[in-house]
């Protein structure tokens, strides 16, 4: 079987009528690069910065940062690398940086509101992600994204760095700047997110776990917590459907990507790209070998239709052992 899926690395990832979606592999160390290309991914679509910031003593410097991250880009060019500034916080710890005891870590002082109340931080990495894109394709993200006026601020401090950058060090102008959506409040005002940045990344892990107020980590909770909930693949419709009115692409980061029983449903909804554990690249390839964009767009309208997620799910697995 596994013989069989790697015979699909080097197919496009298209649908019977010649739809492409690019399938990319979700990275946390720069030896997961390897199994990216191994499984035919198409370039990184979320590098886990946090690894380089946990379990250690210190933090890194920007010149550490920058190796990675340089070797990252160099062992994918010339296909993307999508980098993800610091997402520390929540259910990733980190003992360094000075995080006070909270009552509701998940609601805390994490990703892109630590970054911005630790600015020198952030810049060190930020100039380590711009000096790594003169080595290939990179685009960067914040993580955690609650507001426009997040977005506003980081992409200040980015203008910043690359001003300081300028002249001493070699890096892309044109880097794409993009953020996650999985807060429920960045899902209601898509709209007005889209006209700030350069594309979505939606993280479906933590996007489920704030709609339906379900700790992701809590294992009592597992049934509860689910993806074809109604109001999950509602958001999924809104996120992508902004995104395209405003001219920009919408991925998919979270773990719902890699699930070929969700496949239908985000190509259909007209996702452009979903971005997965690498090991499941080929699975779900296959499956969107063998359907239509048309296909497609009649089973995620019919998944959208179901006022539950147990419904949704039987549909769903009725129509991929009937049809795939
Ligand atoms: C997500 O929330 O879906 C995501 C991709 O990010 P993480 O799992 O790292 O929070
Ligand atoms: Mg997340």
């Amino acid at each position: 079987v596994e013989r069989e899926l790697l015979k699909l690395r080097d197919l496009p990832a298209q649908t019977l009528d010649g739809h492409r979606m690019r399938l990319k592999g979700n990275v946390e160390f720069i030896e997961e690069v390897a199994s990216v290309h191994k499984h035919g991914g198409e370039g990184i679509g979320l590098y886990r910065t946090e690894m380089l910031f946990m379990n250690r003593g210190t933090l890194p410097t920007e010149e550490e940062q920058f190796q990675a991250y340089a070797a990252l880009v160099k062992g994918m060019a010339p296909q993307p690398v999508t980098i993800r500034t610091l997402d520390i916080g929540g259910d990733k710890c980190l003992t360094d940086l000075d995080l006070s005891d909270e009552m509701n870590p998940a609601l805390g002082v994490r990703a892109i509101r630590l970054s911005l109340r630790q600015p020198a931080v952030f810049k060190a990495q930020l100039r380590a992600i711009l000096r790594a894109s003169a080595f290939g394709e990179v685009k960067l993200f914040f993580p955690m994204v609650s507001g426009v006026a997040e977005v506003r601020a980081a992409k200040a401090i980015l203008e910043e760095v690359k001003e300081e950058l300028r002249g001493t060090h070699p890096f892309d102008e044109k880097v794409q700047v993009g953020i996650m959506i999985e807060i429920p409040s960045a899902v209601v005002i898509a709209d007005l997110l889209a006209a700030e940045v350069d594309f979505f990344s939606v993280g479906t892990n933590d996007l489920i776990q704030y709609t339906l107020a379900i700790d992701r980590t809590n294992e009592h909770l597992s049934a509860l917590f689910q993806p074809l909930h109604p109001a999950v693949l509602r958001s999924l419709k809104t996120i992508v459907d902004a995104a395209h009115a405003a001219g920009i692409e919408a991925s998919i980061c979270g773990e719902m990507a890699g699930d070929p029983e969700y496949l239908p449903i985000l190509l259909g909804l007209g996702y452009d790209e979903l971005s997965m554990n690498a090991v499941s690249i080929p699975r779900v390839k296959k499956i969107m070998r063998r359907c239509t964009l048309q296909e497609a767009r009649t089973v995620a309208l019919k998944a959208l239709s179901f006022a539950t997620a147990a419904e949704a799910d039987a549909y769903l697995k009725g129509e991929i052992a009937a049809r795939f």
